[in-house]
């Protein structure tokens, strides 16, 4: 936490908004919008993945459709395809950002079109805070016109060209879970530069109560709404978020420079005009058994390392799925690991991880 948080809590008790709106609920969506720009408008949900879940409703997603899908990410960019009885096709990483393969992409897409299913959408995610290829994913988007659904849940703070991740899509989705840059302990928000978009979400989101005197539906409504309480939390923590990009920042510069002689040992180097927030600091290693030798020698001395994500094409619930392949999810999976990259972290902690990095090593 960064210290205003209570405040803003005490604030929603003392004035008894404790309810799923109120002024922490606006103030929130406020930091949010002047933090993305572009004349974005932020709607604050109680999860990242109720946000693609409305997102992709909002696309107009419905029952046996397809949604193009980025493969290398975590499960929740792709589950709520599922909820709404769609089916993912999922795509491939390039090498360059580890995101989404723009050539895959238009492979895809045109693979399905010949079958008569055009998808309705495509899910791009800026995977452990690094944009994916911005004007290639656009430049196809807009070719075939269909929507971005844009999962920016890791990459807040991040940019391409000085535009903030978030805006790049037909809309865009956040996550303020406990494991992002910052957190509202649970929570995420639906952003889009259309104003009808973000009214409809809230509509949707809380409930779909039709405007009348009783309880009036004519839609499927939500209960995914953020409380005002947690929106708190949220307006504290947008205070410093500036602070948390650059202490992940200054972790993964550490490790890039502690570690620059290890020849067995690579990073992720941004390319020109991307900025990453480093939400995690991702190795790779020359192969599977010393990513596991290396995971192994860091839990011995009780430090916790995690393989990279491991690709949606590959997990059993999603194993049937059409999928447009050419390896490099996989191997990432098989050579990455996260080092521990808290914002938190002291110099000592990082020097320990190091040591003991170079220790396995030698
Ligand atoms: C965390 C995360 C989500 C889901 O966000 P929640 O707020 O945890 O529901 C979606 N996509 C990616 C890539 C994430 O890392």
């Amino acid at each position: 936490m960064g210290g205003k948080e209570l405040n803003y809590i005490h604030e929603a008790f003392d004035t008894n908004w404790v309810a799923p709106l109120g002024p922490n609920v606006n103030g929130f969506e406020k930091a949010i919008e002047v933090e993305l720009g572009q004349g974005v408008y932020a709607a604050a949900l109680s999860s990242g993945t109720g946000a693609i879940h409305l997102g992709l409703k909002l696309l107009g997603v419905g029952v046996g459709d397809e949604v193009v899908c980025q493969s290398f990410t975590f499960s929740a960019s792709a589950n709520p395809i599922l909820y709404l009885g769609a089916k993912p096709i999922f795509v491939d990483s390039e090498r360059d950002t580890w995101n989404i393969n723009p050539e895959l992409l238009r492979k895809a897409i045109e693979n399905r079109i010949r079958n008569f299913k055009k998808p309705k959408a495509i899910i791009a995610v800026h995977l452990y805070g690094m944009p994916y290829k911005i004007e290639a994913v656009r430049a196809i988007a807009d070719e075939f016109q269909i929507p971005i659904l844009e999962d920016s849940a890791e990459a807040l703070g991040s940019s391409y060209k000085g535009i903030s991740c978030g805006t790049f899509g037909n809309i865009g989705i956040l996550s303020f879970n406990g494991n992002k840059i910052i957190t509202t302990s649970g929570g995420g928000a639906l952003v889009s530069k259309d104003k009808e978009i973000r009214d409809k979400a809230i509509f949707l989101a809380t409930q779909a109560r039709d405007d009348a005197p009783h309880y009036q539906h004519s839609h499927v409504g939500y209960n995914y709404r953020m409380s005002n309480v947690l929106a708190g939390i949220g307006r504290g923590q947008m205070e410093v978020l500036g602070d948390r990009v650059k202490a992940r920042r200054k972790n993964y510069d550490f490790y890039v420079q502690a570690l620059e002689g290890c020849l067995d040992i690579h990073f992720l180097s941004e390319p020109k005009d991307y900025f990453s927030n480093r939400w995690l600091s991702c190795i790779l290693t020359s192969g599977y058994d010393m990513r596991e030798m290396l995971r192994n020698a860091l839990l011995e001395e009780n430090i916790e390392s995690r393989p990279l994500w491991k690709p949606l094409h590959l997990q059993p619930i999603f194993s049937t799925c059409a999928q447009f392949m050419d390896g490099t999810s996989e191997d990432l999976f098989n050579r990455g690991l996260c080092l521990p990259s808290g914002s938190n972290l002291e110099q000592e902690d990082l020097e320990r991880v190091v040591a003991t990095i170079k220790n396995a090593l030698s």
